[in-house]
């Protein structure tokens, strides 16, 4: 059975959901030894154990807090090596794009991002991806030794084991090299917490569009009636009415979450490449021609603001939120 390094992020409590994801993915492919770059409580440890986690690998070092990512990438290296691993999986995110992309390179491996799927076929593995604005649908397989994968969150749902047995949390020490600490973090501005779920790893994302004309009142209600993350368009960024973190898109962030809520927003192709693997989608526009009605699931044709406003009042009436 082939390894398959599975790189995990604590959440406020156990594991993050997407290292789940990355863990049942891993089991189709081989056996999940996963590594998480800080401290591994007891909670992460059985969370991990129950989603098939063969062995779990503690790393602390004060570098990979105090620089840049190049001793994360430094000591992803050295365990892949030492594990024999010839798949690493990563979820996707700005910061592991660069560490896997960097990581590839150390290990001269293959390297695909923001796979959707990954299958076990007789030749290995094989990744999945939705590219050009979800317009085609690309399937890869790994030419060098080593495969390194990252994985958009949601494309999975997290499955359990059957017969979870325990595993011990292994301290691994690496060594974190001077050339990699030449850049050093010197400050860090936690931004204000909106006590939402982060935009990609979010269940249900709404975003709004030029047709909110800025006045994202009902957006932000409905995202907090469903326990959801706000998105924005590229007009709405452009515009200065939501800071570019919020961007849905080809030049802001990819979601998949299980439902995408699209408010006044036209269905621009560079908007669509960012939300089209979403499981389902509802459509709220006042132009019944707009091009975003082609995605959806359900779509009302009508002004937003009382729409949402509707659907806000409906849930709070029956007890749902
Ligand atoms: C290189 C490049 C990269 C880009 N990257 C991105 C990206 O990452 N993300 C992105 O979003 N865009 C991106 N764009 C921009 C994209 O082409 C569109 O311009 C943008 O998505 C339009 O945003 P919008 O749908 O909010 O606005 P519009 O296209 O202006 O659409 C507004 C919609 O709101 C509806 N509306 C108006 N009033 C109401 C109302 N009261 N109630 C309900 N509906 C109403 C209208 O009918 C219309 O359909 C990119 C463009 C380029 C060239």
């Amino acid at each position: 059975m082939p390894t398959v390094l599975v790189l995990a992020v604590p959440a406020e409590t156990g594991v993050a959901r997407a290292s789940l994801e990355l863990l049942t993915l891993a089991r189709r492919v081989g056996e999940p030894v996963v590594v998480v770059l800080d401290e591994v409580d007891a909670t992460a440890a059985a969370e991990l154990a129950a989603h098939g986690a063969t062995r779990v690998l503690s790393v602390q070092d004060p570098a990979f807090a105090d620089f840049l990512v190049v001793p994360r990438v430094e000591a992803l290296t050295q365990i892949t090596q030492a594990v024999g691993a010839s798949v690493v999986l990563l979820t996707s995110g700005v910061e592991a794009k660069e560490v896997a992309g960097r990581l590839a390179v150390r290990l001269s491996a293959g390297l695909v991002t923001d796979a959707i799927d990954l299958d076990a076929e007789d030749e290995g593995p094989v990744t999945t991806q939705s590219v050009l604005a979800g317009g085609w649908t690309v399937r890869a397989r790994g030419t060098r030794e080593v495969l390194v994968v990252t994985v958009k969150p949601n494309s999975v749902t997290p499955e359990l084991v059957g017969e979870a047995g325990e595993v011990e949390v292994e301290p691994f020490a690496v060594t974190v090299s001077d050339a990699a600490r030449r850049a050093r973090v010197t400050r860090r501005d936690l931004r204000v917490a909106s006590g939402r779920p982060g935009l990609t790893e979010a269940q249900v994302v709404v975003s709004g569009g030029r047709g909110t004309g800025g006045d994202f009142t009902e957006v932000e209600a409905l995202a907090d009636a469903l326990g959801a993350a706000v998105g924005a368009s590229r007009a709405v960024v452009d515009a200065g009415w939501y800071p570019h973190a919020y961007q849905v898109g080809q030049t802001g962030t990819t979601v998949s979450p299980q439902l995408y809520v699209a408010a006044g927003i036209s269905g621009a192709i560079q908007h669509r490449a960012g939300m089209q693997t979403s499981k389902a989608v509802l459509v709220v526009n006042s132009d019944a021609e707009a091009p975003i009605f082609a995605l959806a699931d359900l779509g009302v044709v009508g002004d937003l603001h009382e729409v949402l406003d509707g659907v806000v009042r409906g849930l709070k009436a029956d007890g749902s939120s």
